[in-house]
């Protein structure tokens, strides 16, 4: 067994933290094979488990092997590595999101486990997009908001948290001395993914499923 220690971020308790392997094995059973002259790719599947909060994550590691001859031997050695986490799911899938808010949305996803800050300025960005795309008028952001709510396009409680939402992008915008940290990261994208099921996901769900039940009379 490989490396039985590595530090990555857990997706069940956000923190930082060392995982220990639990277990692994290679798909399809696959061994190194020196008769692969050409290099041969195995897919390897971990378990580990969170030093923190105890919970399981399952990572796949798709590693390269070449054939490398030194002198009269030749030798399987890895040449590349691909990660990826298949359990738990990232974040949800949200679909039907107008594109010029998804793709905010999105570039929030890309930085959230790297730069807090960043992906609370990310989150304002998709705010902004939201209140645009719903054509509220404003000034600022703020204003805009507020211009959601009483046109009864998203309730009061989801307008409570767009506003806290955007206190949070100051935070990351401009140099206060209070940063966003890495525990507000799970918190602000819960935050703003209530408010995009709310306004793109559920409404799609809706119609698919009245479309349903169209069919039976
Ligand atoms: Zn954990």
């Amino acid at each position: 067994m490989s490396d039985t220690k590595s530090s990555m971020h857990c997706s069940h308790c956000g923190k930082l933290t060392i995982f220990e392997v639990r277990g692994e094995g290679n798909k399809d059973g696959a061994k190194i094979d020196y008769n692969y002259h050409d290099g041969q790719d195995i897919t390897t599947w971990r378990i580990l488990e969170c030093q923190l909060c105890k919970n399981p994550t399952i990572v796949e590691v798709k590693t390269s092997y070449e054939l490398i001859f030194d002198a009269a031997y030749g030798s399987m050695e890895p040449i590349s590595f691909e990660i990826a986490i298949l359990y738990p799911e990232m974040r949800p899938h949200l679909t039907n999101l107008p594109e010029p808010i998804e793709k905010n949305y999105k570039a929030a996803l890309r930085v959230q486990d790297i730069e807090p800050s960043a992906c609370a300025v990310m989150i304002g960005r998709t705010l902004e997009a939201i209140c645009n795309y719903e054509n509220a008028p404003g000034k600022t952001l703020s204003e805009k908001l507020n211009n959601l709510v009483n046109s009864e396009r998203i309730p009061k409680t989801l307008a409570q948290i767009a506003h806290q939402l955007r206190q949070i992008r100051n935070l990351g915008a401009h140099d206060v001395g209070d940063e966003p940290t890495e525990k507000d990261v799970p918190i602000i994208m819960d935050f703003i993914e209530a408010i995009l099921e709310y306004l793109y996901v559920a409404p799609a769900k809706i119609a698919a499923l009245q479309a349903r039940l169209k069919k039976t009379p």
